[in-house]
């Protein structure tokens, strides 16, 4: 039977997993992540089992339906490795061979990604960096222990160097804050956002922004009161902009006031939506010192855009990206999605096209990811397609950014991602937003106000510990007011530490 360039299987097929108790959420993972409606219990019987040797190697074997994968790990007795390492080095390789036998077995091509399921895959290599394997020895790694392909090893690992040089000693000084405005003009049929429509909830929005003002000022006084810098500040959403003339500039500076420190360089707000962007927004914007901004066209093609419900022109996108360099925003990034619906690569590359024309200075590729309820559940044969035609795509953004001087300094993955790619972020020398380097890696506290926000209060030996403010604005007026006191309480404990 031919090879079929996909990833993943769709049939409703049953395993019955023989393994300690501490290997089978490892092993129904991988099964879930390439065979996606999989059931346990009962059916095909798969075996895996780990056991250190004496002299500190590890063996692994994987059999499912007569198919044995077999390992022995001398490479984890370097001694830079620690007990966590090698507790985590038993399930990775149950991992991969779990991998490799249901590939051998439902013809499936190898993920470029290897074994790394999860979203920030980056945060492996710089683990890795940091126990003080050298690049050429994480290249080893990365293809040997995680099976990650050549081309996204030569994708990940510039990426990380870039990433290193914005890292701190200590991850609770400077931190960052993240401010979430929950409302859209809109809401566009790919959203899964804390995005609530203006014209049916726009109501909510002056008991919101009471909250949000009480929020802002509570955080200000703490940090300063502690002596806590902020680094970057993110107002996101939703479509910040949504917010607009009197409450607009009243908000940025209120946020100016409380929250910027000597230490700040980054003020971003994710404007998103182009038709929120009128002269006057623009002004309050460059006013309160915002220094980069997001217009985000997502494609440059009408029907697609009234498809996806973003009920905003491409002359809109034009006319804001105009007025945003007439006002002098220092840093422009725009976002574009690949593979929405309708979109072929003669889409993407005119939408390129266009953007090359305005010339910004961060682009953010996102692949869209495809919903399991809904895709997933179609002919193989069209998910082939759209895993080609992504990667091709994804090879035509990354060339156009190219030439326009730009490279990858942050990226994340999904589930489920178009062309199983990742999203990435590309940015002109020295214009890379620190905030998303930030966010992404996890080894600064990030303070989030706001409808949606979530705290990751980030600890010296890098665990995390979350404080999740509501996503829906009238939940969050109702209780900022009675919870704030708690979640004060809890940040300071965790900056005095
Ligand atoms: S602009 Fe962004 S946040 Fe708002 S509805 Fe669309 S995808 Fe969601």
């Amino acid at each position: 039977m031919e090879q079929i360039a996909i990833s993943y299987h769709f049939g409703k097929e049953e395993f019955h997993i023989i393994a300690s108790a501490e290997l089978v959420p490892t092993v129904e993972a991988v099964i879930r992540s390439l065979i996606p409606n999989a059931q346990f219990g009962t059916g095909r019987l798969l075996q895996a089992q780990a056991a250190w040797e004496g002299e500190g190697t590890l063996t692994v074997q994987v059999d499912l339906d007569g198919l044995s994968w077999n390992y022995r790990d001398l490479e984890i007795l370097d001694p830079r490795y620690n007990e966590f390492d090698r507790e985590r080095r038993i399930k990775e390789r149950v991992r991969m061979g779990t991998q490799r036998v249901l590939e051998q077995t439902f013809n499936l091509a190898p993920s470029p990604w290897g074994i790394l399921l999860g979203v920030r895959p980056t945060k492996l290599v710089h683990s890795l960096l940091d126990r003080g394997f050298s690049p050429e020895e994480v290249v080893t790694q990365l293809e040997t222990v995680y099976g990650l392909s050549e081309e996204k090893i030569e994708l990940i690992l510039p990426v990380v160097i870039k990433q290193r040089k914005y890292f701190h000693s200590s991850p609770n000084q400077p931190v960052s804050i993240y401010v979430g405005i929950p409302f859209c003009p809109t809401r566009c049929s790919y959203c899964s956002f804390a995005a609530y429509p203006l014209g049916s909830h726009g109501h909510l929005l002056p008991g919101f922004l009471q909250g949000l003002k009480l929020e802002i000022a509570a955080m200000g006084r703490l940090l300063d009161e502690l002596g806590v810098e902020v680094e970057t500040i993110y107002l996101g959403g939703g479509t910040p902009t949504t917010v607009q003339g009197a409450d607009l500039e009243e908000l940025l500076n209120l946020i100016r006031e409380y929250l910027v420190t000597p230490t700040t360089c980054e003020f971003t707000v994710e404007a998103g939506r182009p038709e929120t962007l009128t002269r006057e927004t623009m002004h309050i914007l460059r006013n309160a010192k915002v220094d980069r901004i997001s217009i985000n066209p997502q494609t440059m093609h009408q029907a697609t855009l009234d498809r996806i419900g973003r009920q905003h022109s491409v002359e809109q996108v034009y006319t804001a990206y105009d007025l945003a360099r007439e006002v002098g925003i220092p840093i422009i990034n725009m976002d574009i999605i690949l593979g929405l619906p309708g979109e072929k690569w003669e889409h993407v590359e005119e939408t390129l096209r266009q953007i090359a024309i305005l010339q910004p200075d961060n682009l953010t590729v996102h692949s869209l990811a495809i919903k399991r309820a809904s895709r997933l559940k179609q002919e193989a044969k069209e998910i082939q397609i759209a895993q080609e035609e992504g990667e091709a795509m994804a090879n035509l953004a990354k060339k156009f950014a190219s030439t326009w001087g730009m490279s990858p300094y942050y990226l994340y993955r999904q589930r489920y991602i178009l062309g199983d790619l990742e999203n990435i972020g590309y940015a002109k020398p020295s214009l890379e937003s620190r905030y998303n380097i930030q966010m992404m890696e996890e080894r600064q506290t990030i303070i989030a106000l706001g409808g949606g926000g979530i705290t990751k209060l980030v600890a010296p030996d890098l665990s995390l510990v979350r404080l999740a403010n509501p996503k829906c604005p009238a939940t969050y007026s109702q209780q900022i007011f009675g919870d704030l006191e708690a979640k004060i309480d809890q940040i300071r404990k965790h900056l005095l530490v």
